[in-house]
């Protein structure tokens, strides 16, 4: 299967959902991170630096590729028709069956204007009168078959979680590879990922949303739509 998972700023997608992206590309899945901007009006790190930091995290976490928008950093509008013709673009060359998107109830105005240009391009990707091109090439509809909400300054309503024990290390650090965004080197401005009890905060997190199935660690999910069922027999564990 095909996953894509989209963050505003390249390190968003490692802290919030990175546990399920490594879960899914450890199991061979093709997996996309596609980051909206370059962060380049973050208080620490170049640009530059900043895209060296994602390259050696999309390697730790293993994913297939990882692409960048350039849309403007502290630019984003939820109605920017461009904007959202950029992401519709790469969800229809991913052609991705899953998408996971920032949640969009957050103080942060790029995700909060990010999180509902990527719910609006999931929907747009699959009109097939709404032309996008590649390459020269008109781009065919893509319907995803499932969006995904994930947690970012608010929680999510933990409708699925994602177990990511086996995966936990490979999660922090792929955080960690961040450096200018959660090290505690004195060249950086103060910020709440360089805090030293940030990475604990992404822990505690995590084991809440494991301990709700039972798991060590997991990520919680919003569904955009509800699941539809034949019948309740899908919804029962095979050895229960
Ligand atoms: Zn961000």
């Amino acid at each position: 299967m095909r996953v894509l998972a989209i963050g505003i700023h390249p390190d968003d997608v490692e802290i919030s959902c990175g546990g399920t992206v490594a879960v899914h590309a450890a199991r061979g899945d093709e997996v996309v991170i596609l980051d909206l901007t370059r962060g380049e009006s973050s208080t620490n790190g170049t640009p530059e630096a900043r895209a060296r930091e994602a390259e050696a995290a999309a390697r730790i976490l293993g994913v297939t590729r990882r692409v960048n928008a350039a849309l403007p950093d502290a630019g984003l509008r939820s109605d920017d028709l461009e904007q959202r013709r950029a992401i519709v673009t790469v969800i229809r060359s991913v052609r991705p069956h899953v998408v996971l998107i920032p949640n969009a109830n957050d103080q942060h105005p790029d995700h909060a204007a990010g999180g509902i240009l990527s719910q609006h391009a999931v929907f747009m990707a699959n009109v097939d009168g709404y032309a996008t091109e590649e390459g020269g090439a008109r781009q065919a509809r893509w319907g995803v078959a499932r969006s995904l909400l994930y947690s970012g300054r608010r929680e999510v309503r933990p409708d699925l979680v994602v177990d990511i024990t086996t995966v936990y290390e490979t999660k922090t650090k792929a955080i960690r590879a961040h450096a200018t965004q959660v090290g505690t080197g004195k060249e950086l401005l103060a910020t709440p990922l360089t805090d030293p009890r940030f990475l604990s905060v992404v822990e505690a997190r995590d084991r809440v949303a494991g301990r709700r199935i039972g798991a060590t660690f997991g990520e919680a999910f919003e569904l955009v739509s509800p699941l539809g069922l034949t019948d309740f027999s899908s919804l029962i564990k095979p050895e229960a």
